[in-house]
């Protein structure tokens, strides 16, 4: 068996996906732990020519499984048959491409699973992975069980690595060989629909103001669009607001939505019910915006205002405006 850390990344439309930066930062970090090399399986348009620069974030070498649009899962017999050669594990990203990567490789060779985690070190000989179980109120540490197959797939969160943005390697490039033929490969696109123009990737983002219940309604999550706006952030939501179809589902941030670590997140009219707090609780800075004293967000805000957030956020966006003379 190897030491190698094994990672999905994964390009579209010519880039790699921030998933992809961000497994070359937390491959390379485990690899410098085990001895091994971080090794990137590049699949989507733009990674022949994108798959040597991951060296940057990173990757030592780069196996490029294919270069076009095909679905994800078309290049799980790839991913298999590179598996096949080893590695002690092999990051996935917790993302739908991911999953069902991560599932078709686990189902093959009957390797060990774990995820989604929020944490994966080398320890003692082994990879070790942290999750959060029962709603985030407890966090499990897991490891292979002795002479379990190897690689061990781990499905890695959003944000749980930052990219690297400052080296300057370059990782060495090599195809891989044809695969043999799963089902999967025949995947085909049958349709595919633009994302709405005001959805923006939450996991991106640097700034989220986010908003709930207390925002009351569609027209409310205006003056929250303004701040975002103001501060060049995103908007966000708690579910009970994407419940209320005042906001797009994919902008739901908690236990069934975005997981989020940004370095500033403004909760405004959100009561901060652990569901929520999974999905923000590795924000940088919080700001919590309530008109309840008493509500849970003001006991893990560094800064709790207590208010009407329809009193509080505009004048909050004329302030901004005013400093920053726009
Ligand atoms: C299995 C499961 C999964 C879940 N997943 C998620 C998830 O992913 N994300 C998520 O967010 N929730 C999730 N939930 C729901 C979660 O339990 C809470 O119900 C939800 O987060 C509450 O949303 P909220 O804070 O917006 O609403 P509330 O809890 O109703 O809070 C509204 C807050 O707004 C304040 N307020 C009202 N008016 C104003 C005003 N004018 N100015 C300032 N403050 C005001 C109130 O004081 C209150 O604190 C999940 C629940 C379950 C059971």
């Amino acid at each position: 068996m190897s030491n190698d850390i094994l990672f999905l990344a994964e390009f579209t439309g010519g880039s790699p996906a921030r998933s992809a930066l961000e497994l070359a930062t937390g491959a390379a970090e485990l690899a410098s732990q085990s001895g091994g090399s971080a090794v990137a399986l590049a699949y989507g348009p733009g990674a022949a020519d994108g798959a040597a620069a991951l060296g940057a974030h990173g990757a030592t070498r780069a196996i490029v499984l294919g270069d076009d649009d095909r679905p994800a899962i078309a290049y799980a017999a790839a991913v298999v048959s590179a598996a096949r050669d080893g590695g002690l594990a092999l990051l996935a990203p917790a993302t739908p491409n991911g999953r069902d990567v991560a599932a078709v490789l686990v189902g093959t060779l009957d390797l060990p699973a774990f995820g989604p985690v929020r944490a994966a070190r080398f320890s003692e000989g082994t990879i070790e992975t942290e999750q959060a179980t029962l709603q985030g109120s407890v966090i499990t540490t897991s490891c292979p069980v002795d002479g379990a197959a190897t690689p061990s797939v781990v499905l890695v969160l959003a944000n749980t690595f930052t990219p690297n943005e400052g080296g300057s390697g370059s990782a060495e490039v090599s195809q891989a060989p044809a695969a043999e033929d799963l089902a999967f490969t025949q995947v085909t696109v049958a349709e595919s629909h633009e994302a709405d123009a005001k959805v923006v990737n939450l996991e991106e983002a640097t700034i989220i103001v986010a908003g709930g219940r207390g925002v009351a309604s569609e027209d409310g999550f205006g003056p929250l669009r303004e701040l975002a706006s103001a501060l060049g952030g995103a908007v966000g939501a708690s579910r009970a607001a994407a419940d209320a179809g005042w906001i797009p589902y994919q902008l739901q941030i908690g236990q069934t939505g975005k997981v989020v670590k940004p370095s500033l997140y403004i909760g405004a009219g959100i009561s901060g019910a652990i569901q929520h707090r999974v999905g923000m609780q590795t924000a940088e800075h919080v700001v919590a915006i309530n008109k309840d004293p008493d509500a849970p967000i003001g006991e893990f805000a560094d800064l709790f205002v207590v208010g009407d957030l329809f009193q509080i956020i505009p004048a909050l966006t004329d302030e901004i405006r005013r400093r920053k003379g726009t």
